[in-house]
């Protein structure tokens, strides 16, 4: 009796295998549907769209809980692309969420700054450098333009000029090589 019970399990045992060596390879997952958002979006961690940032956002949408068209600094591409993952219409943005306006990097008035470092904790993307009581500066490449640095700062020493191109960037170096 115990032989014919080890005997079945064996020979389960070998049929399960067999099974799964016939078995398709599984699929590989496809990233899900939040993280294809997400990936969609600027990144500017600004929270324009009600929400603490782009990857919220993206889950609100992915779990149809948020419209496709509250991200402004994404604008009417952002929306068109969201769209075409979606399989849905494209849509104007929503103006309650803001306007689509230029790129921005913050800048700080060097000589008016008295390193109170609220900025800093303000930065989502760690783009401000500075320590208590030591001007700050902004590393023009790591900020995002959210501007959520500029209404903390006491001595209103913050603005956001449109971040320039390439192009200009480099002729701005050059001409201020040439007057060094
Ligand atoms: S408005 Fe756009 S860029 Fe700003 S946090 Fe929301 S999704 Fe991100
Ligand atoms: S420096 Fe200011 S504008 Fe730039 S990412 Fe940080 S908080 Fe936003
Ligand atoms: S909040 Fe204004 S004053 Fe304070 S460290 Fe930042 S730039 Fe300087």
């Amino acid at each position: 009796m115990i032989a014919t019970v080890c005997l079945l399990v064996v020979l389960a045992a070998l049929f399960v295998l067999a099974l799964h060596r016939l078995a398709p390879p599984a699929p590989v997952p496809l990233a899900p549907l939040a993280e294809r958002i997400d990936a969609l979006l600027p990144q500017t961690q600004c929270g324009q769209c009600n929400f603490a940032g782009c990857r919220p956002y993206a889950q609100a949408i992915a779990a149809g809980e948020a419209d496709i068209d509250q991200c402004p600094p994404g604008g009417t591409a952002g929306v068109r692309e969201l769209a075409r993952l979606l399989g849905r219409e494209p849509k104007p943005l929503n103006p309650t969420h803001g306007r689509e306006t230029p790129r921005a990097v913050a800048l700080i008035d060097e000589a008016v700054c008295i390193g109170c470092t609220k900025c800093i904790q303000f930065c989502p993307v760690d783009a401000i450098l500075g320590a208590p009581q030591v001007m700050h500066s902004v590393i023009a490449d790591e900020c995002t333009g959210c501007g959520l640095c500029v209404a903390p700062c006491p001595v209103d020493c913050i603005s956001l000029p449109p971040a320039l191109s390439p192009v200009a960037s480099l002729a701005v170096a050059q001409a201020g090589l040439r007057s060094a």
